[in-house]
């Protein structure tokens, strides 16, 4: 059985909207698919609106932004009620902060000198969660940058203009937001954030210590020796294991949907409760 845990469709930042990502995953083999879009579960609760049957069991998750120590992580709800009131008021608030960060970006861009029509920005979003992808694909769109990655570089990567992560809810309130709604809290793509291993040992004991119970050991493709070391991590620290393939859109470079490493067999999956 193919679990592929970490997805996203139109209703954060990617490309497919949620019938046609279980239809890819489907076709992909994959047994069960979470979507976990950026702070919504409006793509969950759209695929099971259309009340359609497919193979593949769709889990309602979640990935929540947030900081530790001054640095931005990701947080993952994975089988999170999405009608709870916990999920509700989370996604409510994490959704403000959203569109809080997007005028506050728009703004730094427009004092650095580039033409942003924020109305005309919000709009080509076409999302209640707006993020930097969108204000990427905008600045494309108006050529006032090459491609994505140069806006990244330039305007919205860490350390840029675009670089506003103090509107989040804090780590601890997101574990209980997550919790609270029944759902499994799971640190994402711990190889992501550039930390030293040492550094990623701190955040993981504060995440377990807040309540945090598992981290994604694999995060679309990656070395063996990264998997390993990520399963030793959450053993030591007493967490369950996730993988996904932080699925965004076709072609992506990093992972294609359910084409993921296994789990190491010593690895406690997040799923065995289920
Ligand atoms: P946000 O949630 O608004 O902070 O945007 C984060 C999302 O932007 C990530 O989930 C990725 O999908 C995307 N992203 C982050 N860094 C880059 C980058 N350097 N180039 C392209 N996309 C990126
Ligand atoms: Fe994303
Ligand atoms: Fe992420
Ligand atoms: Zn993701």
């Amino acid at each position: 059985m193919i679990y592929d845990l970490h997805s996203h469709t139109l209703a954060s930042d990617g490309a497919l909207s949620p019938a046609e990502l279980v239809a890819s995953a489907e076709q992909a083999g994959v047994g069960a698919l979470a979507i976990t879009d950026h702070d919504t579960t409006a793509g969950y609760s759209e695929w099971h609106a259309l009340n359609r049957s497919s193979s593949v069991r769709v889990i309602p998750g979640v990935e929540f932004s947030t900081t530790w120590n001054g640095i931005g992580v990701h947080i993952l709800g994975l089988n999170v009620d999405p009608g709870s009131d916990a999920m509700r008021s989370g996604t409510r608030s994490q959704l403000n902060a959203r569109r809080e960060r997007a005028a506050r970006i728009i703004e730094r861009l427009q004092k650095a000198g580039l033409a942003v029509d924020e109305a005309a920005l919000l709009d080509s979003a076409g999302t209640t969660a707006p993020g930097r992808p969108h204000i990427a694909r905008y600045l494309v769109s108006q050529q006032l940058v090459k491609d994505e990655r140069t806006a990244f570089k330039k305007y919205l990567g860490a350390g840029k203009a675009g670089d506003v992560k103090n509107l989040w809810a804090d780590l601890s309130t997101v574990i209980e937001w997550i919790r609270g709604s029944g759902g499994t809290a799971v640190l994402a793509h711990p190889d992501k954030y550039n930390m030293t291993f040492g550094k990623l040992t701190r955040l993981t004991a504060d995440f377990a210590g807040l309540g945090g119970q598992a981290i994604e050991v694999i995060s679309g493709r990656q070395l063996a020796v990264t998997t390993e070391r990520l399963a030793r991590l959450a053993a030591s620290q007493g967490l369950l294991a996730s993988m996904g393939s932080d699925f965004h859109q076709p072609g992506q470079s990093w992972a294609s949907l359910g084409k993921i490493t296994q789990m190491p067999a010593s690895a406690s999956p997040v799923w065995d409760s289920w």
